[in-house]
C-alpha cells in the first residue's frame, strides 16, 4: 500500500547557522536524539528517500527581533515541498502588524512556543493576536503539553488550550503532540472529541500505542495530522511505526495526507 504523506511538523535552520543551533538545541536535554543536521538540504533528501510530499517547517522566534529574520529566511524557502512557518513573540509590539505582513507575503501560518517563547498559552495579553490570527485565517501551530528542556509547570495544557478556543472558535489552532505532550490524560478528558487540530509527533514514542490508538479513533477523523518533529525523530521509523498501528485505511490516509493537504490549500 502506497500513502502520500505530509509531514505537519519539522525543523530546519538557514546553512549559516544550523551547526550552532542543533549543538545549542541537544545540549539543554540529553533526551533527544537528533537524526539530521538541522539543514534544509538534508530535511529534503530524507523526504524524497521516504515519499515526502510536504515539510512544514517550525520555526520560533524566542526574541521579538527575531520575527524578521525568521520570515525572510521563510519566504526564501517556501516552495512546493517546504511549507515554512513564520514566528512572532508574544510579546512583541508589532504582533499584530507582523500577522498583515504574513498574510500578505502568502505564508501559511506561524509556530509559537510557550516554554522558548515565555508566556501562559492562554494568558489574555495574547488576545490581539489571537484575534488577528484568526481574523486573517493564519494557522497557529503552538506547542502544547510538557516540553523536554523545561521544567513541567503546566503552561501549554489542554485547560488552556480549551479556554483559549472558547474565545476563539475560528482560530486555525494546531495542537501539537497530541493535543499536549505528556499531558495525555487530561487531553483524552478535555480535547478528544472536539474539533480541534492535534498532529502526531513526539506521541508514538512516549504515550504507549494502545492509548495512541484509542485516542485517534475517538477525535474527528478530519482533525488529525501527522507530524515528526524532525530531525528529533527519525521520519522513516515514524511513518513505519504510524502505519503498523492498523488503523482503517482511509483514516490513515486522512492523517498521513488529506487533512494537511486540504488545511495548506
Ligand atoms: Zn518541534
Amino acid at each position: 500500500m502506497d500513502m502520500r504523506v505530509i509531514d505537519f511538523h519539522t525543523h530546519a535552520f538557514p546553512d549559516a547557522v544550523a551547526d550552532r543551533a542543533m549543538t545549542h538545541l541537544t545540549s539543554e536535554t540529553d533526551q533527544v536524539t537528533a537524526f539530521l543536521d538541522g539543514r534544509l538540504s538534508s530535511l529534503l533528501a530524507s523526504m524524497d528517500e521516504n515519499g515526502i510530499e510536504k515539510s512544514v517547517i517550525c520555526s520560533i522566534a524566542t526574541k521579538p527581533g527575531q520575527f524578521e529574520p525568521i520570515f525572510e529566511w521563510s519566504k526564501s524557502i517556501a516552495s512546493d515541498r517546504i511549507v515554512p512557518l513564520a514566528s512572532i513573540h508574544p510579546f512583541d509590539p508589532a504582533g499584530v502588524e507582523h500577522v498583515r505582513k504574513i498574510t500578505d507575503a502568502g505564508l501559511a501560518g506561524i509556530k509559537m512556543h510557550p516554554y522558548y517563547q515565555d508566556f501562559d498559552l492562554d494568558d489574555e495579553r495574547l488576545d490581539p493576536l489571537y484575534a488577528a490570527l484568526q481574523e486573517n485565517g493564519l494557522l497557529l501551530t503552538m506547542h502544547t503539553g510538557f516540553d523536554f528542556a523545561f521544567e513541567w509547570i503546566d503552561r501549554a495544557g489542554p485547560r488552556r488550550i480549551a479556554n483559549v478556543l472558547a474565545k476563539f472558535p475560528d482560530l486555525k489552532l494546531i495542537t501539537t503532540h497530541l493535543g499536549s505532550w505528556q499531558q495525555w490524560d487530561e487531553v483524552e478528558e478535555l480535547l478528544i472529541g472536539k474539533p480541534i487540530y492535534m498532529e502526531t509527533s513526539m506521541s508514538m514514542q512516549y504515550l504507549g500505542l494502545d492509548q495512541l490508538k484509542r485516542m485517534l479513533l475517538a477525535h474527528p477523523s478530519e482533525y488529525l495530522l501527522f507530524g515528526t518533529d524532525s530531525p528529533w525523530a527519525d521520519q522513516k521509523e515514524q511513518i513505519s511505526t504510524f502505519r503498523q498501528l492498523g488503523l482503517p485505511e482511509d483514516l490513515m490516509s486522512k492523517i498521513l495526507y488529506k487533512n494537511a493537504k486540504k488545511i495548506l490549500s
